[in-house]
């Protein structure tokens, strides 16, 4: 089935069990589990590697839950990236001005950290460092897919260099406006929040004692997350008109700006690096597979950053299609067959909608200062802090250990 058309005169051909399109940190986390397993893999990634971990291309840093962590940890992602990882031990919420706060410490569950803070371009450089370790695993960038055929034998990939990649199944992995997701004619759900994130980071004087602080405003959440030395990561959310204008604010005055914002307890601020600004909205696939074709990662389901769990959930895609994929070959079966997708889609699909929902209704309850839904929130917090069994049903939730989990999820062996 040939899902857009365009005429190239193919020089290269490469047959593969598995080709990704989008090398991003979901899609690259696939193809070295793939082939860390045993696979062939090809990953196409549009932006040339270089650019993917300078600094100006991405600010971001990312919370890793703990059992996003066992999944680095067995792909062998870890060990590239540990010393660059800051430990989440506590979590701090509170609500706009008010003294009302929710505190979560690891050590309530006794089980090491909930999570682990990294830049998001240290993750990719652990990425590609652990991905030259696999002879079986092939990077090709920049580049990427002109067309998708889909047959009964298998899917062919043609990329816009004229390379043809032949594989009995393709993945897209190339982020929300997943061009493989569009020509297969999947429809999305998507709205936007009217809300832009502002990421920054900051060094400070005080030590940040390894706490994550998420302090509800009346226009949105605005979290202050520990990174390696005396430095956290500022994700800010405001209306997008309000975004420009702190954009555009001197140095010296979003410094002032952040300063209000944060208080007083890491003394003396000073903002390091750029500002980047995220437009924030939810969108979600209806479908995560077509014949010979699956998605993982922002491709199949884009959320609010509010929980910080946009990565983790990409990263559960890739566990289980792992998983997946890996006992249909020991099994013998055609990893693309139809079942052998349908098995990943009812994986994965019902839980990413309900973290969707979540973070959703998360956002919509405090991203507003209307006084009675203030005080009964306010009222939640404090009775929530005060049960030790609702506060551990939260904290499985930010270490990523509820629910179905695939082998690789749960520290185990595919
Ligand atoms: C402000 C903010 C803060 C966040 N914080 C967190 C957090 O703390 N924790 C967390 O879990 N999540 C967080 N997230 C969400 C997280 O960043 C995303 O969910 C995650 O980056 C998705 O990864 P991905 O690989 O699926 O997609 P992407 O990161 O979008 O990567 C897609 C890749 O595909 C490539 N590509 C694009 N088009 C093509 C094409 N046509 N052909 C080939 N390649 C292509 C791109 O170059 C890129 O490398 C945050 C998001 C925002 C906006």
């Amino acid at each position: 089935m040939a899902r857009q058309k365009k005429t190239l005169s193919a020089d290269v051909a490469i047959s593969a069990d598995v080709a990704i399109a989008g090398g991003g940190m979901v899609g690259l986390t696939l193809g070295i589990g793939l082939a860390q397993s045993g696979l062939s893999v090809v990953v196409i990634d549009a932006a040339p590697q270089a650019e993917l971990t300078e600094p100006a291309f991405d600010g971001r840093s990312s919370a890793i839950a703990h059992a996003s962590c066992r999944l680095l940890q067995g792909v062998g992602i870890w060990p590239h990236l540990a010393d660059r990882a800051e430990p989440i031990l506590e979590i701090r919420v509170t609500d706009g001005p008010s003294r009302q706060f929710l505190h979560f410490d690891q050590a309530t569950l006794g089980d090491g950290p909930m999570g682990y803070m990294v830049e998001n371009r240290h993750t990719r450089m652990g990425l590609f460092a652990r991905a030259t370790e696999l002879d079986n695993l092939r990077i090709i960038a920049p580049d990427k897919a002109v067309s998708f055929e889909a047959e009964a034998a298998g899917a062919r990939l043609t990329l816009e260099s004229g390379i043809i990649i032949e594989a009995p199944l393709v993945v897209g992995a190339e982020g929300r406006a997943s061009p493989l997701r569009q020509w297969a004619g999947i429809p999305t759900r998507k709205w936007q929040y009217n809300q832009s994130g502002i990421v920054a980071t900051i060094a400070h004087e005080l030590p940040h004692c390894n706490i994550a602080h998420e302090r509800f405003l009346a226009p949105g959440p605005f979290a202050i997350l520990p990174l390696k030395g005396n430095r956290s990561s500022l994700v800010w959310t405001v209306d997008p008109a309000l975004a420009e204008e702190i954009m555009s604010l001197s140095p010296r005055a979003f410094l002032a700006e952040v300063e209000k914002r944060v208080g007083g307890f890491l003394g003396k601020l000073k903002v390091i690096g750029p500002r980047w600004t995220y437009p924030l909205g939810l969108q979600f696939a209806q479908r995560y597979i077509d014949p010979r074709l699956a998605l993982v990662g922002d491709a199949a389901h884009g959320i609010h950053p509010i929980a910080g769990q946009g990565l983790n959930l990409g990263l559960r895609d890739v566990a289980a299609l792992i998983e997946v994929l890996v006992d249909a070959r020991r099994l013998g079966g055609d990893i693309g067959a139809a079942d052998v997708l349908d098995r990943y889609q009812r994986w994965r699909r019902a839980d990413s909608l309900a973290l969707a929902l979540a973070t959703d209704g998360l956002n919509r309850l405090f991203s507003n200062d209307i006084a009675p839904i203030r005080a009964l929130r306010d009222m939640g917090l404090a009775a929530i802090n005060r049960m030790p069994a609702a506060k551990r049903f939260f904290m499985r939730h930010a270490r990523g250990t509820v629910g179905k989990l695939p082998k690789l999820l749960k520290g185990e062996a595919v």
